[in-house]
């Protein structure tokens, strides 16, 4: 597995740093350790591993809500548009929801997930991700928590996939080229 990757971008050790940061910045937005009602809706597959370590370092309680959408299906590498596999689980009416996504890449995933979320009428909508290609993301879907940008590159590991492999990986890599040019 390691020798498909190019370059490890950010270590496992780096990713556990941010994602606390991350964590203290939401969770003083909803102010601390009170109940406000908070649900997370998680984009599965690629969020799994984040948002495993980033609901253990956040102090209030919540519920988790689930939603599987694919936009990079199979071989792909560019964006084929957002299509949901899986509905959401739970209902988010009158509750604080933050999405929680791996990548913003070009914008479809969120932007798609949050006109869902919004027809049922919670409270407040946010959005946090791990990674941000700012090259990409267009003016009118913006995150409101962001782990790292990073270059217009094809990514793996740290719950991320290519052909739903390498997302055991610990760390976050650029995947080789020659991996999806065969
Ligand atoms: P968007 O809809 O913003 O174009 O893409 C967001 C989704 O596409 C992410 O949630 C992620 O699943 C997938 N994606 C975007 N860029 C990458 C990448 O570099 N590597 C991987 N593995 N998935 C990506
Ligand atoms: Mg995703």
């Amino acid at each position: 597995m390691e020798a498909d990757i190019d370059h490890v971008l950010f270590s496992r050790e780096d990713i556990a740093r941010r994602v606390s940061e991350m964590a203290s910045d939401i969770a003083r937005t909803y102010h601390d350790e009170e109940d406000v009602g908070l649900t997370l809706v998680t984009i599965l597959s690629g969020s799994l591993i984040f948002l495993a370590d980033l609901i253990r370092e956040l102090p209030m309680r919540m519920k988790i809500g689930l939603i599987t959408v694919s936009s990079y299906p199979g071989k792909s590498t560019s964006s084929q548009g957002a299509r949901v596999l899986q509905e959401l689980n739970t209902d988010v009416t009158g509750r604080h929801v933050l999405v929680v996504d791996d990548i913003l890449d070009t914008g479809n995933t969120l932007r798609y997930v949050c006109g869902q979320l919004r027809e049922a009428e919670p409270a407040s909508i946010r959005t946090c991700v791990l990674l941000r290609k700012p090259s990409k993301a267009p003016p009118d879907v913006q995150a409101d928590f962001v782990g790292f940008d990073i270059d217009d590159v094809f990514v793996v590991g740290y719950g991320l996939d290519y052909d739903d492999h390498y997302r055991n990986f610990p760390h976050i890599g650029v995947l080789h080229e020659r991996v999806y040019a065969s």
